[in-house]
């Protein structure tokens, strides 16, 4: 079967389903369901970050920026059925992998379809991203005063400024889910930077409703992704990025 047919079959799953679903996690946030489709029979783990990204990662942990507390990729799963994480989530990653190992950035561009694949494949880690952030609470952090009122609520009431209303974080959810089951990406291509890279190491960081970056230190790859900013040309979004990624890297390393 084509990668296109099979992202009919995940669209056609999620429009059907995504009120039920987010209804449900917005109710209970730990609901024991498939977050792409809702089902209950054959859960699996789904990674939140896929194994194979971070093979060779010697860190193998990432640090959830709103608690300041390392997490460990492996660990960090979510529910989906076997056919939504597998059959077609899986199909999606095992598709763009194969791309990965084909096209070298260095000298070569990937195709439009491609390109509005890895804009679906990034979505895909927002949208977990949202979720796990609505499962997790906020933790006591090191040495620092604990209020146990606060370790009650959501990660994801915490992202950006503290004064993130639930009705904003629930929409924001909604609409990550949404997104996944929109066909085109094209007008979205402006937002999506490839860097050819040398690194050696697994390099991730994400900011809910605002960007990605994810480095494929195997594939020599590495993907900046606005996921609500537009820019008129690709120059102007490249520049945004590098600038976000320098500034990260410059913090961390001191
Ligand atoms: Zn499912």
């Amino acid at each position: 079967m084509s990668i296109q047919l099979k992202l009919v079959q995940l669209r056609k799953k999620i429009r059907a389903n995504k009120k039920k679903i987010t209804d449900a996690i917005i109710a209970e946030h730990s609901a024991e369901m498939c977050i792409i489709c809702g089902s209950q029979d054959q859960l699996t783990r789904e990674h939140v970050i896929p194994q194979w990204v971070y093979n060779r990662c010697t860190k193998r942990t990432f640090e959830t920026t709103t608690n300041g507390i390392y997490q460990t990729y492996n660990k960090t799963t979510l529910p989906a059925c076997k056919d939504c994480n597998s059959n077609l989530l899986g199909y999606l990653e095992r598709h763009l992998k194969h791309e990965f190992e084909r096209v070298d950035v260095s000298h070569q561009e990937f195709t439009h379809e491609t390109l509005e694949l890895i804009i679906l494949w990034l979505e895909t880690l927002e949208y977990k991203f949202q979720v796990l952030d609505l499962r997790r609470n906020l933790n006591k952090v090191k040495g620092a005063e604990y209020i146990p009122f606060i370790g009650k609520i959501p990660i994801a009431m915490f992202q950006g400024s503290m004064d993130t209303s639930p009705a904003k974080v629930f929409s924001n959810f909604r609409s990550a889910l949404q997104v996944l089951s929109v066909k085109s990406k094209a007008d979205r291509l402006n937002s999506l930077c490839i860097i050819h890279t040398i690194n050696k190491d697994f390099h991730f960081f994400h900011s809910t409703n605002n960007f990605i970056f994810i480095e494929l230190a195997e594939f020599g790859i590495a993907f900046f992704y606005f996921y609500k900013q537009s820019f008129d040309d690709h120059s102007a979004a490249t520049e945004s990025a590098m600038k976000i990624v320098e500034d990260h890297y410059a913090e961390t390393d001191t």
